[in-house]
């Protein structure tokens, strides 16, 4: 709990956005887009159930609104992170600078942002992660796992979203590590979830399939 990081990010935490230049970060300023539900609980050795991220690419907007909009609800364990890449936000860029995100969560990784998130989640261990993205190519929207769960079997079905089930090969994680769902694995995360819509499809649809998204994991799952 006493972990340097973590305390940074508490006492820097905001209700709004601050754009900064996080690719190029070298002190442990740059998080204050991290926005904690219940800031309170975590302060009193209170824990993460839940785990919610928008905005690893930039360009993948309707996670980030939709979010945002979830982030002043006090709801007990459940953190919020509507746009973990600020810059990319910014800049209307996939990347973070350079650097895809989705080959960041790792531990070697050099970007500081990512160390420090990296930390609050090995020490924290959410019960569950979701990773919300956007799909250009696909044209349906779908949730993809490692994990098999017979409730999101179900979920998907009820709402006509599609759903991309990696069994744990080898061949496949090595190809996913640095993703959130490789992450999770390796830290014994045991459900995580990334969501799609189709980028293609207009913004208003994709924020309600995103809201919807969201409602589910806090309120029914
Ligand atoms: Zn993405």
């Amino acid at each position: 709990m006493e972990k340097e990081g973590l305390s940074e990010i508490l006492k820097k935490r905001t209700d709004g956005f601050n754009f900064q230049n996080q690719a190029n970060a070298t002190r442990r300023d740059s998080h204050t887009m991290i926005k904690l539900s219940n800031g309170a609980a975590i302060y009193n050795n209170g824990r993460c159930g839940k785990f919610l991220m928008g905005g690893v690419h930039g360009d993948e907007r309707a996670p980030v609104v939709a979010l945002t909009t979830f982030i002043k609800l006090d709801l007990e364990d459940v953190w919020i992170l509507p746009c973990l890449n600020m810059q990319g936000h910014k800049e209307l860029n996939h990347f973070c600078g350079d650097k895809n995100l989705n080959d960041e969560f790792r531990e070697d990784t050099t970007l500081v942002f990512m160390q420090e998130l990296i930390e609050i989640l090995k020490n924290n261990k959410p019960n569950l992660f979701v990773d919300m993205h956007e799909d250009v190519e696909a044209s349906n929207d779908y949730i993809w796992t490692d994990f098999d769960n017979d409730d999101i079997k179900e979920y998907c079905k009820a709402n006509n979203l599609g759903l991309f089930y990696h069994p744990e090969v080898d061949e496949y994680y090595d190809s996913t590590k640095g993703t959130s769902q490789s992450f999770a694995r390796e830290i014994g995360i045991k459900n995580c979830y990334t969501t799609e819509t189709w980028a293609y499809s207009p913004l208003n649809r994709r924020v309600k399939r995103n809201i919807e998204y969201i409602n589910y994991f806090l309120f029914e799952y």
